[in-house]
């Protein structure tokens, strides 16, 4: 198991970590080999998604979050701590995804980038990567 370390700026934003992924699942895996990688957040108020890196397409992506689920909308888990939307957007996103290794690498398609998703920013965050071949 691997783990990348995230500093997040914003309340809210996509951080693209496929260059980190990558890497791992390169020094992992041998040129021959197939497998599955995991791709996991351990926090409640985050998200991990596959799409595309276009700048417009990311401020679709978060105006979506926020027309969702906006923010202090009567939550009753805003009673705790006031980050109730940020737990929704994180169920709505999910916290992992699996992609397949195909000759030592990820078979992502040519628009598909991996993203973490921050939904409770700016924090300190751990994303965790299983890669399993054989
Ligand atoms: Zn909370």
């Amino acid at each position: 198991m691997e783990r990348i370390e995230i500093g997040t700026r914003k309340s809210t934003e996509l951080i693209d970590i496929t260059g980190e992924v990558r890497e791992i699942v390169k020094s992992k895996s041998g040129n021959v080999e197939s497998g599955i990688c995991v791709i996991f957040t351990r926090h409640t108020t985050s998200g991990i998604i596959i799409n595309e890196n276009e700048t417009g397409l990311k401020s679709d992506i978060l105006a979506l979050l926020n027309g969702l689920i906006p923010k202090g909308k009567g939550y009753l888990h805003d009673r705790i701590d006031n980050n109730a939307h940020a737990h929704l957007r994180s169920v709505v996103l999910g916290s992992s995804v699996t992609i397949p290794i195909e000759k030592g690498d990820l078979i992502l398609g040519t628009w598909q980038s991996i993203f973490f998703v921050e939904c409770d920013g700016p924090r300190r965050r751990e994303v965790y990567v299983k890669v399993i071949t054989g």
